[in-house]
């Protein structure tokens, strides 16, 4: 994978649940880390995913006058944080107030002293959430699946939210046309996805973990 490519789980267009506003998300592929209890497991092997140019990526988001901005999910953003930077980078020449949020199984600190890619990154970041999550501290918490995680602002853009109620923003269910299901979110309770994926099952249905691509 170059600087000029993403390698991509999925994505959505609009979201309310994963940061301020109204957002699009980009799942990445890949994360060296294995957390207990991890929603996104699908995620974690860096085979596998999409490979989507950086300018194709950034077109969209551009594109998207209905959005304030991105959250960047994963797998980990930050195996993948040169790619990430010029993305925001290229979305921002034509949308300066275009926001970014992102999250990381590793703690600030740690990127701050990380490689160039992770600092640039982070240097275009408006929020972050860090840590890994930790099932034990599981909570109904905002943006957050675990007591440990933080949410950092690392802009004046968003320092509003921090002081708003830290309580689950719920999660959004699609069923798109072709009949598939995907949902996008923190969810507030432990053992959601096995629930979620066992009440399906038990009705005929099968759960996708795309999103809904772009073309
Ligand atoms: S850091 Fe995130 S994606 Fe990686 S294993 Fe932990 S919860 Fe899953």
């Amino acid at each position: 994978m170059t600087d000029s490519q993403i390698s991509v789980a999925r994505t959505v267009d609009r979201c309310a649940v994963l940061g301020p506003g109204v957002r699009a998300v980009i799942w990445v592929q890949g994360c060296p880390l294995r957390c207990h209890g991890c929603v996104a497991a699908e995620t974690l092997p860096f085979e596998g995913g999409t490979s989507r140019p950086v300018a194709e990526l950034a077109d969209w988001l551009a594109g998207s006058a209905d959005i304030e901005g991105v959250t960047l999910s994963g797998g980990e953003p930050f195996s993948q944080a040169p790619a990430l930077a010029a993305l925001l980078d290229a979305v921002r020449a034509t949308r300066p107030d275009f926001s970014a949020m992102a999250y990381s199984g590793f703690r600030h600190e740690v990127l701050r002293r990380g490689s160039a890619g992770q600092q640039a990154l982070l240097d275009r970041l408006d929020l972050l959430v860090d840590g890994p999550y930790v099932a034990a501290r599981h909570g109904a918490l905002r943006w957050r699946g675990s007591a440990n995680q933080r949410l950092l602002a690392l802009s004046d853009r968003y320092t509003r939210v921090l002081s708003e109620p830290d309580t689950s923003a719920g999660i959004e269910c699609a069923l798109e046309t072709d009949g598939s299901f995907s949902w996008a979110g923190v969810p507030p309770t432990p053992g959601f996805r096995t629930g979620l994926e066992e009440e399906l099952a038990a009705r005929g249905f099968v759960l996708h973990t795309r999103g809904r691509r772009q073309p």
